[in-house]
Parts: C-alpha cells; sequence; structure tokens
C-alpha cells in the first residue's frame, strides 16, 4: 500500500482525499457510530486515498482525532490528522506529535486553528502559544532529530530519534483586499520554507482565484509543492451559514447564495445542483493542474460515491465550461494576476492593475515608531551599544536600569497597547502589537479568518497583518513582510525588558542568521 507521501511524489494519480469531522462524545456514541461507519466504508473505496481527521474543528470539543484515526490506520488506509495550535501549547503540540510517531500517523495537518468558541461551563481560554508556521518549523525540527540546542539558536545535532512526518498546510487568497492576500501569499511561502509538503486550500467558489493561487506557487519558487483543491459539498444550510459569514473565512457571495437558494426550491432540495456543482469543481480542479482533491461537507458514502462517480462522467474539457461558471468573487476583489479574457482565470504573463496604496493605517505613531527604532536598534549604532552596556551592568539585566525600564513600559503601553511579553515582534508588524491587537497572537502572518479586512474575532477592528502590510506598502516596502526565519515567542521573557532583551541579545531576533538581523 502506497503512502501519501508515495503518491504525492511518485504517482501522477489525481489523488482523492476526504474530510472526517470528529464529534463530541466517546466511540460509542451514536455520531461517533456513524463516522466510524462511513470511515470503514471510505476505507474499502479504492478511489479514497486518505482520510483528514478534524481537530476540534470550528473551535467546538470533539473527541481526539487518533480515536477515529487509529481503526483507519490498521485497516491500511492513509489517514491525515489535524493538528492546531488553539488548545495546547507548543509543549502539548510537541508531546501530541511524539504521541502521533509512536501511533504510526506520518501524516499531519499542520494549523493555527480556529478561534475557541464553546466548551463545558463556558468558553474554553484560546492558547495559540504558537503558530501554524512556528508548528510547522518545530515538526521539521523533529524530522531532523529534534535538538532543543537548536531551538535557541545553537548547531543542530540530533538528540532524539527522527521522526517521518509528512506535513501539509492550509492557505487561501479567497480574500478581498490586498492586503490580505498579500500577506497570505507570504506565510504560505514561510510555510513551504518551513518544511510543509503539500498545500490545501480554503473552501473558496472562484476558479479564478484557484489558478492564480497555482500560478502564484508556480511563479514564487513553490511549483514543486503539491496543490490540493479544497471541494465543499453545499447545503441549504451550509450556504446560509457560509453566507452570513458564520466560518471564518469561507465566502458565498450574494449571487452564488441566490443561484443556490434558487435550487434549493426544487423538489429534491438542490440535492442534486449540490453534489454537480461539487463535481464540476472536481473538474476543475484537476484540469488546472492541481494535484488532487480534498473533499469536505459529505458525511455519508453514497454521497461522496455520487460526487466522485458524477465527475467521472464529465468529458476531458467540459471543465473549462465549468471554470467560467465557478466564478464567484466579490466587487472590487483584489486579484495579483490580471484575468485571461478568452478563458476568465488567471494570466501568469500580466499582473492585475494594483490599486493605489492606502495610507488609512499610515500615522505619526508608526513613522515616530520607525524613526526610534532605527535610531535604537540598529547594530554597532551609539545608541545600540550604550544601551546594551547600561543593560548588562544593571542590577537586574533582564530589567536593565529601573528609569529606562520605566520609560519603555510607558512608551509602549501608550502608543502599542503592549503588553510586555518580553519578546518584541514590534518591527516585524509595522508596530503594530500581536498581543494586544490580534486574538490569536499570530507572529508570522495572518491566520485564515479575515472577514473582508477584518478579524475573524469581534473587537479586534482591521486585522494587524493587514495594516501591516498597508503600513509597508504606503513605503513601499512591502515585500519585506515575513521576509525572516519563522518567530518563535520564548514565554520566559514575559514581564522582562523587551529592550534589554534585545540589546543583549535574548529575543527571537538573536536566534536569526546574522545576515537576517543586518538587514
Ligand atoms: S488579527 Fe488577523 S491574524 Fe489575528 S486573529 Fe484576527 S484575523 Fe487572525
Amino acid at each position: 500500500m502506497q503512502t501519501l507521501r508515495e503518491k504525492l511524489e511518485q504517482s501522477s494519480r489525481f489523488l482523492i482525499g476526504t474530510e472526517l469531522v470528529s464529534v463530541r462524545g466517546g466511540m460509542s456514541e451514536q455520531s461517533a457510530v456513524k463516522a466510524r461507519t462511513f470511515a470503514n466504508q471510505l476505507v474499502e473505496s479504492p478511489d479514497i486515498d486518505w482520510i483528514s481527521i478534524t481537530d476540534n474543528a470550528g473551535g467546538n470539543p470533539q473527541l481526539a482525532p487518533t480515536a477515529l484515526g487509529k481503526p483507519i490506520l490498521y485497516a491500511g488506509k492513509e489517514v491525515v490528522i489535524h493538528l492546531t495550535c488553539k488548545d495546547l501549547n507548543r509543549n502539548g503540540l510537541e508531546s501530541e506529535a511524539w504521541l502521533l510517531h509512536s501511533e504510526g500517523f506520518n501524516n499531519i495537518l499542520a494549523m493555527t486553528g480556529d478561534y475557541p468558541v464553546a466548551g463545558n461551563g463556558g468558553s474554553a481560554k484560546p492558547v495559540f502559544d504558537i503558530d501554524s508556521v512556528g508548528l510547522i518549523a518545530m515538526l521539521e525540527q523533529m524530522n531532523r532529530g529534534l535538538d532543543p540546542h537548536e531551538a535557541r539558536g545553537g548547531v543542530a545535532r540530533p538528540r532524539f530519534e527522527r521522526t517521518n512526518f509528512l506535513v501539509g498546510a492550509v492557505t487561501t487568497n479567497f480574500k478581498l483586499r490586498e492586503g490580505e492576500v498579500m500577506p497570505q501569499y507570504a506565510k504560505l511561502a514561510a510555510k513551504v520554507a518551513g518544511g510543509a509538503r503539500f498545500i490545501i486550500n480554503q473552501i473558496g467558489f472562484d476558479a479564478r482565484k484557484q489558478s492564480e493561487l497555482l500560478a502564484y506557487m508556480a511563479a514564487h519558487g513553490m511549483g514543486g509543492v503539491p496543490l490540493i483543491g479544497n471541494v465543499y459539498l453545499l447545503s441549504p444550510r451550509v450556504v446560509a451559514l457560509f453566507h452570513a459569514g458564520r466560518i471564518p473565512g469561507v465566502v458565498v457571495t450574494r449571487e452564488l447564495h441566490d443561484l443556490c437558494v434558487k435550487h434549493a426550491a426544487s423538489p429534491d432540495g438542490g440535492r442534486a445542483f449540490f453534489r454537480e456543482f461539487a463535481a464540476k469543481q472536481i473538474a476543475v480542479y484537476r484540469g488546472l493542474g492541481f494535484r488532487g482533491v480534498y473533499l469536505g461537507g459529505v458525511h455519508n458514502f453514497e454521497a461522496t460515491q455520487g460526487i466522485l462517480e458524477l465527475a467521472r462522467t464529465f468529458a476531458r474539457d467540459d471543465w473549462k465550461q465549468f471554470a467560467c461558471e465557478i466564478q464567484f468573487s466579490r466587487p472590487g476583489e483584489f486579484f495579483y494576476y490580471a484575468q485571461d479574457a478568452a478563458t476568465g482565470l488567471a494570466d501568469p504573463q500580466r499582473r492585475a492593475d494594483a490599486p493605489a496604496p492606502r495610507s488609512g493605517h499610515v500615522g505619526p505613531i508608526y513613522r515616530l515608531s520607525k524613526w526610534t527604532h532605527t535610531l535604537m536598534f540598529t547594530p554597532d549604532r551609539a545608541l545600540s551599544r550604550l544601551g546594551a552596556k547600561l543593560c548588562a551592568g544593571a542590577g537586574d539585566p533582564m530589567q536593565g536600569p529601573r528609569p529606562l525600564r520605566v520609560v519603555e513600559h510607558l512608551s509602549k503601553a501608550a502608543l502599542f497597547r503592549c503588553h510586555d511579553c518580553g519578546d518584541c515582534s514590534l518591527p516585524e508588524i509595522a508596530y503594530l502589537c500581536p498581543e494586544s491587537q490580534c486574538a490569536k497572537n499570530q507572529r508570522n502572518g495572518p491566520c485564515g479568518g479575515t472577514r473582508d479586512g477584518r478579524c475573524e474575532v469581534d473587537g479586534y477592528g482591521d486585522c494587524i497583518w493587514l495594516r501591516a502590510y498597508e503600513r509597508l506598502k504606503h513605503d513601499r516596502r512591502e515585500h519585506e513582510l515575513l521576509s525572516h526565519a519563522p518567530v518563535v515567542q520564548n514565554q520566559a521573557l514575559r514581564g522582562t525588558s523587551s529592550w534589554a532583551n534585545h540589546w543583549l541579545g535574548r529575543d527571537h531576533a538573536a536566534r536569526r542568521p546574522a545576515t537576517e538581523n543586518s538587514k
């Protein structure tokens, strides 16, 4: 039996993965029995290459994916376990990864995860100690033979047995604004550079954006990474949820919504239409050159089979017509590439007209921050040397001289709503604090949840990564966003002086290659 890695690397077959959503309760719960029956049928099907099992999907507590995964794995089917950063800190994630390795699960889909929305006795406290980029980096270290010394910036010497994880990641470009799309592309590059070996895109209904993703990856050194298309079986209930923006990052436009509502009024409640729509999406992904599809929203084998059989009935070039039909973007939506007039898809030879840079997020605080940072933290400048000397000689070098610490604390609290994490990411996010202004403390790019530029979590306003991109674009430095090694925050520095930590080489910036810090 070929592994998923072998299928991706050695075959040219168009692959089919199916999502199995975990359930709340134990294995004998009725919903779990239903999920297991579905899984057993998928195991038997030669059409299905792997089964992907969710991790507390939608931020709800559910049975751990390994419980459902074990019988599937032991029956000889490839399993992809979803691993997210919302409920576990880095130690919990490492522990989970060792468990997966020990149990024989080698395929992991590494994600930041949905913001927790439920929990026993009230909503759970979100963790987000690291993010998807940090998680991918950790799994890659485990594949090399984890050495804790390496994580502290030293030279790696394998200390623990090597794992054999095939790590996948997700991405999305189904976004409205340039400041959402471009940071997503930058984060995708960071995931690939960090060790992601296959990519699944977010649920979306626009063939132009799908073709753009493929073209962007090819043009930016990611062409060799298998790209899997996300196909979600819609239903009237799901369409209403997606259209209302209830699932972060998933968009059903007014036009698609109305089309679905029209078909939902038919005697079969739209069943045939929705299945055909899913089958057409499979055809489009195959025609565009994706390596396979990831089938979600399907909860029984009969529907799975029905969609796959329908997809097989299409003629070779039918996908081109379907690609013209399935283009549900929003008015004013940003595209990186211009549209090919003949196909309606991305034309990789031409950039789309870029909108004028917005300056809404550029103000005196940003300008002052840039000036002060250059003055105080440029290596080998007088103030940087002086700061290091004063902090090293202070009674408590973790805090630095008291008057300086007071100035740091007051100024950063007033300007950035600083939470005193001690391992500052302000310079990498155009002087926006991820601790106080990002619901998921994302230090390596945006999560996938923005809604028209706004944070998926109410009360946070515009996403900090959109604001950072717009600030940098205003300075014509947008290409610098995420051009650094993954940031993994050191929680031991919390409550200490980030200035002292920077000057004395204790923060994450000190663990980077020297070439990066001298930029
Ligand atoms: S601010 Fe952006 S990256 Fe942070 S949680 Fe909100 S949408 Fe995600």
